[in-house]
């Protein structure tokens, strides 16, 4: 008898299930809040790892469209010091394909393929009913029951309360994000600043890093430890955070008082801007385990942004899938035995992020050239 599976976010962890599960012919229900693939914009640009992203792209059969579509030469990576001053300058040797980047909204469309998502749909709550079977909630008063709910629904998950009272923790570091455009035509010095790759520099307790996207578009980060409460709260979305720009920049371009002109040039061109302050769960955040409902990627382990969390999301959505189309009698052993291997993994590299954020924004910006001299091939 073929299970009833739902999975709650279409978002890298939830895509990835729903498309392995699809190339292996089970059909899945994908229950996403957004009304559609381009509700809102897609966001910047993520950097695929080989035994991680890259590993759950080929067991959902699109490893080489993503080799088509990625950008190897986006690993080059600059660090400056706060006066301008080039401290590092590496470019991956033409063939690697360690961790080369795909844009978000090109890496949602290569996942998406024949996937059908079912757009519109929040979830507002799931209730584990015994007998591994779950209720689904949504905001219109509709209820629906499956096997198996796969809470895939990102930091604020409202599939988590399900299984686990723990609730994110905000770390300290606050990102703004703002994004520019045509940057090779409209703003050449950036573009030659930011280069094929990253550009980034570190001062005390502050850190900005600029990020090329493809066609032109350029993602800056300005990361910096602050208080909480200077700031909306990420339950308001990105329509409550996107808060007065003029005001944002001027913020921005005080915090940043005294660096190079070049790089807070960065900050004067930048519009979209969008605060996202750091959430976190707890390290080794696991559950008992709850027949009929699971949860994936930031729902489970949300951690810093450094370059780990859409990469373990995918290879977990891609693993659980596999384990559930191999047919177990029992799909909560199967369940159960995926858990196990989340947790560990996760919790090895939400340790990993945790240290290298305090390294990143640290009182002592010494410690990011020495963490970049660390993990540099
Ligand atoms: C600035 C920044 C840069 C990053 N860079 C990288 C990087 O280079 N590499 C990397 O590996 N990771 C990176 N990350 C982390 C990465 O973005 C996340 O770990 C990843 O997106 C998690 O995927 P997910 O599918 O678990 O959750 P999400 O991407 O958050 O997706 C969740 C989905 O669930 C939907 N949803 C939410 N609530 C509901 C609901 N109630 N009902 C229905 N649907 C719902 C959302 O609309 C969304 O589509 C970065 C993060 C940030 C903030």
């Amino acid at each position: 008898m073929r299970r009833r599976i739902a999975v709650v976010g279409a978002g890298p962890a939830g895509l990835a299930f729903a498309r392995v599960l699809h190339r292996h012919g089970h059909p899945v229900t994908v229950l996403e809040r957004d009304a559609s693939r381009d509700a809102r914009p897609a966001g910047g640009t993520l950097d695929l790892h080989k035994g991680l992203g890259q590993l759950a792209l080929e067991k959902a059969g699109v490893l080489k469209e993503f080799e088509a579509l990625s950008r190897p030469e986006g690993q080059a990576m600059r660090m400056l010091a706060t006066d301008g001053t080039v401290l590092r300058d590496w470019r991956p040797d033409p063939g690697e394909r360690a961790n080369p980047e795909i844009d978000r909204g090109q890496l949602r469309d290569l996942l998406l393929g024949p996937v059908d998502v079912e757009w519109g749909r929040a979830v507002t709550q799931v209730v584990p009913r015994g007998a591994g079977e779950a209720l689904v909630c949504f905001t219109d008063g509709r209820q629906e029951t499956f096997d198996l709910v796969v809470g895939a629904d990102g930091a604020w998950s409202r599939v988590r309360p399900a299984v686990s009272s723990v609730t994110p923790r905000y770390t300290g570091v606050t990102l703004v994000e703002s994004s520019l455009d045509d940057v090779d035509t409209r703003h050449p010095d950036l573009a030659r600043l930011v280069g094929d790759g990253s550009v980034a520099v570190h001062g005390v307790n502050r850190a900005l890093v600029a990020q090329r996207n493809s066609g032109g578009h350029v993602k800056v980060y300005a990361q910096y430890r602050a208080e909480l409460d200077r700031h909306p709260h990420p339950a308001d979305g990105e329509a409550g955070a996107r808060a007065d720009a003029e005001a944002v920049r001027a913020d921005l371009l005080a915090l940043f008082d005294g660096w190079a002109a070049p790089v807070l040039e960065l900050l004067r061109h930048g519009a979209a801007f969008v605060r996202r302050p750091l959430y976190t769960l707890p390290v080794d955040h696991t559950w008992t385990h709850v027949p009929g409902v699971t949860l994936l990627g930031d729902a489970a382990h949300l951690m810093p942004p450094l370059g780990a969390g859409a990469n373990l999301a995918m290879l977990e959505g891609a693993e659980l899938a596999e384990a559930i189309a191999a047919g177990p009698s029992d799909l909560d052993a199967a369940v159960r035995a995926f858990e196990e291997q989340m947790w560990s993994r996760a919790s090895r590299w939400a340790g990993i992020t945790t240290a290298g954020l305090e390294r990143l924004v640290s009182p002592d910006p010494t410690q990011a050239l020495a963490l970049f001299d660390a993990v540099q091939p």
